[in-house]
């Protein structure tokens, strides 16, 4: 797992695409991350907005590790062009799709574009964002997306592109998920970690705040190692929530099998359009 700093992976430019139903948020959240950074300068390509905002992380055992974000902020009418969606999704390293936490009609274009991201690589790391948190939530919203977040392993965040609540900390947990599993790919199999992490999940169900204080590891290096493991069918989520800071909460239990997720069926969306 030791890496040196100079490593020139600990530099990597990562492509994250903003997906979901027209007036979620997504050009708003954008707006709101990369405002300080960038004055709002897009580039047009291909029907998408393009902007990139960069992260430095301390990351344990590396040092200081620098993410370029580059924010694909897509338009609804991707729906309207398939040939688009792997111009759009190819590549990705991180999906971030956003609801919009009053709208129950924006849940079958999230759930779209979730199939729609697994089709195109069943291990990207996808975050649900729960927008338009100052507002009163659909339970339906919550309900279902903390749901689907469970089943597909996508941390939900309740996040406000207007008051700016918790925008920050969303994407940069999405960068510190890219670099997470950059690193963690570099395990291979079950080492003594990852056998210690599944012996704990199986006595009893397990949030992240566990794990830290039974195995002290940092918590990229903690987080890389659970994200493989779900992805491997060892360990899996048994639930999801939402914590008072609106970042996400979730439980995991020893995995039944070892399923390897690239083989587990994909469910086909139903293809919403608008
Ligand atoms: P997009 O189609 O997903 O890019 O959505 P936009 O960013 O264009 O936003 C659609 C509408 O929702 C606009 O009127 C925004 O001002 C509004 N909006 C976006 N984010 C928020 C939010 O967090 N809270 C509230 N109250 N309104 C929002
Ligand atoms: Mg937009």
């Amino acid at each position: 797992m030791a890496v040196s700093a100079d490593d020139p992976t600990a530099q990597w430019k990562a492509k994250v695409c903003l997906v979901g139903g027209t007036g979620v948020g997504k050009t708003s959240l954008i707006r709101r991350y990369v405002q300080d950074a960038f004055d709002d300068q897009y580039l047009i390509t291909l029907g998408t907005k393009v902007v990139k905002r960069v992260v430095e992380l301390e990351f344990p055992q590396v040092g200081s590790v620098r993410v370029d974000l580059t924010l694909w902020d897509t338009m609804g009418e991707e729906f309207l062009r398939p040939t688009l969606f792997d111009t759009v999704l190819g590549g990705a390293k991180a999906v971030v799709v956003v609801v919009d936490v009053t709208d129950p009609r924006t849940l079958a274009p999230m759930n779209a574009w979730i199939d729609l991201s697994r089709q195109v690589s069943a291990e990207t790391p996808i975050q649900i964002l729960l927008n338009k948190s100052d507002l009163p939530p659909s339970k339906d919203v919550l309900v279902e997306a903390l749901e689907v977040g469970r089943q597909k392993n996508a941390p939900c965040y309740m996040t406000s592109a207007k008051t700016g609540n918790n925008v920050v900390s969303a994407f940069e947990d999405l960068a510190r998920r890219i670099a997470a599993k950059t690193y963690g790919e570099r395990d291979d199999g079950l080492d003594p970690v990852g056998k210690q992490i599944i012996s704990h999940a199986a006595s009893r169900e397990r949030t992240l705040q566990d794990f830290l204080i039974l195995t002290r590891l940092p918590t990229t290096i903690l987080q890389a190692h659970l994200e493989m493991l779900v992805g491997r069918g060892r360990l899996r989520i048994v639930s999801l929530d939402i914590g008072p800071d609106g970042c996400p909460v979730i439980k995991y239990t020893a995995g039944t099998a070892p399923t390897p997720s690239a083989t587990t069926p994909l469910t086909p969306g139903p293809m919403q359009r608008p």
